[in-house]
C-alpha cells in the first residue's frame, strides 16, 4: 500500500503560484432570485467558468508543473468519465507531455470529443470505471507512463484547493461552503484550505444517493465499495479512497446525500436564476440546498458550482417540462 503524503497549506499557496498567470479567478456571484429560491444566501463559486468547463483543470496544470521533467517525458495516463480526463489533456497539452486517458465505454460524448479535441490519446473501453482503471495500470506500466489517479493524488488535492483559498479571498466570511464530492480531492482541499483560513467555516460534502461510496465511507470510517448509478459522472464513484477520506474525516461538519432528480431539479434552478449551465455534478451542492430546506437558514453558504460540461441529452433533461414546477 502506497504511503500518500497530504498537501500542506504551503504547497497550496505554491499551487497557486503556478496556476497564476494561466487560470483567472474565478467569479464569486450572488443572485437574488435564487435566494429566494432556495431561502438562504447563496455565494455560487463559479468553476464551470474554466477553460476545461471544470474545476479540475487547477489540479492537473499542478499535478504537471510538480512532476519532474524526465516523469513528465514519459507521459501520463488516467482513467475518467470525463472532467479529470480533459484536466490532464489540458495541462499536458500546455507542457508538452503525452496523455492517454481509458474512458468506460458510452461515455459523455461532450467530453470524449474534448479530450481528443486537446490531443490526448482516449480510448474507450470497459463497462465500469475500475474496468477502465486496469486497462489504465495496463497501459501505464508497458509505457513507464505516469498513472494519475482520481482520488489519492497530492498534487490534484494541492491544485484543486486553490480554488478555496480564492473564494475566503472573495468573501471571507463565509458560515458554509457545500462541496460536491467523487473521489473526495475538491472536499479534501476545501477542508484543509478551510482549517487554515477560515476556522470557522463548516466545510458540508454532498453526493448522488445512486453512488454514495465516499459518504458510506466517510460514515464508516473505512473504505466501501458502493453501487455507482449516478447520472452525474463527476459523482459517480463505486469506492472511497483513502488520501481524501483521511482528510474528510478529520474536518468535514457534515456530509449530505441528494438524489437524482433533486440534482436536475438545481440543473434547472441554476438556469433559470442563475443564468448558468451546469452539468449534473456542478448542481449538486445547489440541489443539497434543494434537498434540506430549512438546514442553513439564516446562513451565508458559499456553493461550489464545479462544472458544467453537460451532455447534449442531459441539456434537453434539464428543460423538459416533465421535471419542472408547473
Ligand atoms: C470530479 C468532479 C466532482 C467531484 O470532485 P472530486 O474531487 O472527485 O470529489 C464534482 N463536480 C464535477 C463537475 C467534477 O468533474
Amino acid at each position: 500500500m502506497p504511503v500518500f503524503q497530504l498537501p500542506t497549506i504551503g504547497d497550496i499557496f505554491r499551487a497557486r503560484r503556478v496556476l497564476d498567470g494561466q487560470l483567472p479567478p474565478t467569479p464569486l456571484w450572488s443572485y437574488p432570485a435564487l435566494d429566494s429560491t432556495v431561502g438562504v444566501h447563496a455565494l455560487i463559486k463559479h468553476e464551470n467558468a474554466q477553460p476545461t468547463g471544470a474545476f479540475k483543470v487547477r489540479g492537473g496544470l499542478n499535478l504537471l508543473a510538480t512532476m519532474a521533467p524526465a516523469e513528465r517525458e514519459r507521459g501520463i495516463v488516467a482513467y475518467s468519465t470525463g472532467n479529470h480526463a480533459q484536466s490532464l489533456a489540458y495541462a499536458a497539452a500546455q507542457t508538452g507531455a503525452s496523455c492517454v486517458i481509458v474512458m468506460p465505454e458510452n461515455p459523455n460524448a461532450a467530453k470524449a470529443a474534448a479530450v481528443r479535441a486537446r490531443g490526448a490519446e482516449l480510448i474507450e473501453s470497459g463497462e465500469t470505471l475500475d474496468e477502465a482503471r486496469e486497462l489504465a495500470e495496463k497501459i501505464a506500466a508497458e509505457r513507464g507512463a505516469r498513472m494519475v489517479s482520481a482520488g489519492n493524488e497530492p498534487a490534484l488535492i494541492a491544485g484543486v484547493a486553490t480554488a478555496y483559498v480564492e473564494l475566503f479571498e472573495q468573501e471571507p466570511d463565509v458560515d458554509v461552503v457545500l462541496v460536491p464530492v467523487g473521489g473526495g480531492s475538491g472536499a479534501a482541499g476545501a477542508c484543509l484550505v478551510a482549517s487554515a483560513l477560515a476556522p470557522a467555516c463548516e466545510v458540508v460534502a454532498v453526493q448522488s444517493s445512486a453512488s454514495p461510496a465516499a459518504h458510506d465511507s466517510w460514515e464508516a470510517r473505512e473504505m466501501m465499495r458502493r453501487p455507482n448509478r449516478s447520472k452525474a459522472e463527476g459523482l459517480a464513484t463505486g469506492c472511497g479512497f483513502e488520501l481524501t477520506q483521511s482528510v474528510m474525516q478529520e474536518r468535514l461538519a457534515d456530509f449530505l446525500l441528494v438524489d437524482d432528480a433533486t440534482i436536475l431539479e438545481a440543473q434547472w434552478v441554476m438556469l433559470r436564476d442563475a443564468h448558468t449551465l451546469a452539468e449534473g455534478a456542478g448542481a449538486a451542492a445547489l440541489a443539497a440546498l434543494l434537498a434540506y430546506p430549512g438546514r442553513f437558514a439564516g446562513e451565508r453558504v458559499a456553493v461550489m458550482c464545479t462544472g458544467a460540461n453537460a451532455s447534449e441529452p442531459e441539456l434537453r433533461r434539464i428543460t423538459q417540462p416533465a421535471h419542472l414546477p408547473a
